[in-house]
């Protein structure tokens, strides 16, 4: 799965809802986020954001921010 990181935080931009094949976008308190059982991990969205906020999850110390993603997009 992809993961939206810190630099999504009030972040304005929408690209990466606009381009996601599958919808999986929620969006959290102040950030946007990925739900990780609905992405299919295509990566079509990580060049696209804005802000480099958007990281596949295979990247190290990204555990907190799955979390965060996951957190967010079950109150949706
Ligand atoms: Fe959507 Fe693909 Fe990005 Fe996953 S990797 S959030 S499926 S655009």
């Amino acid at each position: 799965t992809y993961v939206v990181t810190e630099a999504c935080i009030k972040c304005k931009y929408t690209d990466c809802v606009e381009v996601c094949p599958v919808d999986c976008f929620y969006e959290g308190e102040n950030m946007l986020v990925i739900h990780p059982d609905e992405c299919i991990d295509c990566g079509v969205c990580e060049p696209e954001c804005p802000a480099d906020a958007i990281k596949p999850d295979t990247e190290p110390g990204l555990e907190k921010w799955l979390e965060v993603n996951r957190d967010y997009a079950k109150t949706w």
